[in-house]
């Protein structure tokens, strides 16, 4: 049985917005995951099928894809700031409902798309498992305790479908392959944030649409170019440093390392995890530099801990992120030298000796 968690008076609100919209605009968060891309094309699939007949619905995101992701069903509806900054913004500004998935920050979705999102009086609607929404939409569907946006995605199609439609469930085999995949994602292929029985229910439901769970998997995890790999070598083999007081490993990449291992966006996906398969090591941090939209460097921050060892309150009071109790991310102006002493001078006060 799945549980009725989202309330259905705001169900309620949330399908009126939907179905009264001609320009149906889907957003989710910068340097995009498989939980972001999942959650924003399953819900284009799912919108398309209880708006008004001539209605459209566009997904905008910030930044083109890396390869393991540009695969996702759907993804012909996407918009890509990057690449067409004009039509994304347009998009955006002509929206009469917004659908923000997978972020609870306007900011998350970067600039300028956020000055939009809050420029546009349009109907607004949230769903997202971050902590500590901020209050920038209509109706807010925020389940920290959920494994991913996908899972909240499905609990919206669920409770529309069985609810307010009085439907039997259903989803297409294109939705199912994108909301599994977001949880394959976000649960780190069932590794973390996955030990509700409710989430196996859901999966079962999901298998049960004919997707190909292997394939699911090969396409966001097997797909490494032999220069990425080599990256990850690279790093563990001469970057990572331990530091066994604090349990911690750091690894750091300047902008020149990262040319000579013909960085492209999404390489580094997935190693901030590696240091934590280390024996007592409960923390693992990753830098790597990178430069802002108005060309200053800027360093990119990752933070994973294993337990009861929060890493949000530190990206969020020393490097203006936030994120989940055992992963979140910030950013600095600056260079990676200067990150490395703020973060030198400022982790003893957050992370703990145990
Ligand atoms: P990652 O290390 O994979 O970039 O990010 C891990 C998690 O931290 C993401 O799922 C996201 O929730 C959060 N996160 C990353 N960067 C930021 C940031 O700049 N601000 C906030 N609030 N959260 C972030
Ligand atoms: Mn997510």
């Amino acid at each position: 049985m799945i549980r009725h968690l989202l309330p259905l008076a705001e169900l309620e609100k949330a399908y009126g917005f939907i179905q009264k919209s001609s320009r149906l605009v889907i957003l989710t968060h910068k340097s995009s995951d498989g939980d972001a891309v999942g959650s924003t094309t399953a819900l284009c699939q799912f919108v398309k099928t209880i708006q008004p007949a001539g209605a459209t619905t566009k997904i905008v995101i910030l930044n083109e894809l890396p390869p393991y992701l540009s695969w996702f069903p759907s993804l012909e509806n996407a918009i890509f700031y990057d690449d067409n900054n004009e039509l994304a913004i347009k998009t955006i500004e002509e929206a009469d409902c917004i659908i923000c998935s997978d972020f609870n920050q306007p900011s998350r979705i970067g600039a300028p798309l956020d000055a939009c999102l809050l420029a546009n009086p349009c109907s607004k609607i949230m769903l997202d498992h971050h902590l500590k929404p901020e209050s920038f939409t209509d109706v807010e569907f925020s389940y920290p305790d959920a494994s991913s946006a996908c899972e909240v995605v499905f609990r919206f199609i669920y409770q529309i479908q069985t609810q307010i439609l009085n439907t039997p469930f259903w989803l297409t085999k294109e939705m199912a392959i994108s909301i599994y995949a977001g949880i394959l994602t976000d649960t780190g292929a069932f590794s973390y944030n996955s030990n509700s029985p409710e989430l196996f229910e859901m999966v079962g439901m999901l298998l049960n649409c004919q997707i190909e769970k292997d394939v699911i998997y090969d396409r966001i995890f097997n797909t490494f170019s032999i220069s990425r790999m080599r990256l990850f070598g690279y790093c563990l083999h001469k970057k990572m440093q331990i530091n066994k007081t604090y349990h911690l490993s750091l690894i750091y990449l300047t902008h020149e390392e990262l040319a000579r291992f013909n960085f492209q966006s999404g390489d580094l996906e997935g190693l901030v995890n590696y240091p934590l398969q280390i024996e007592k090591v409960y923390y693992s941090v990753l830098m790597r530099a990178d430069y802002n939209a108005e060309n200053q460097p800027i360093v990119r921050l990752s933070f994973r801990s294993q337990g009861n060892r929060p890493v949000n309150e530190f990206a969020k009071k020393v490097f203006g992120g936030g994120g989940h109790l055992n992963a979140s991310g910030g950013e600095f102006l600056g260079t990676i030298k200067e990150a490395l002493a703020l973060f030198k001078a400022e982790y003893p006060k957050y992370l703990q000796k145990k």
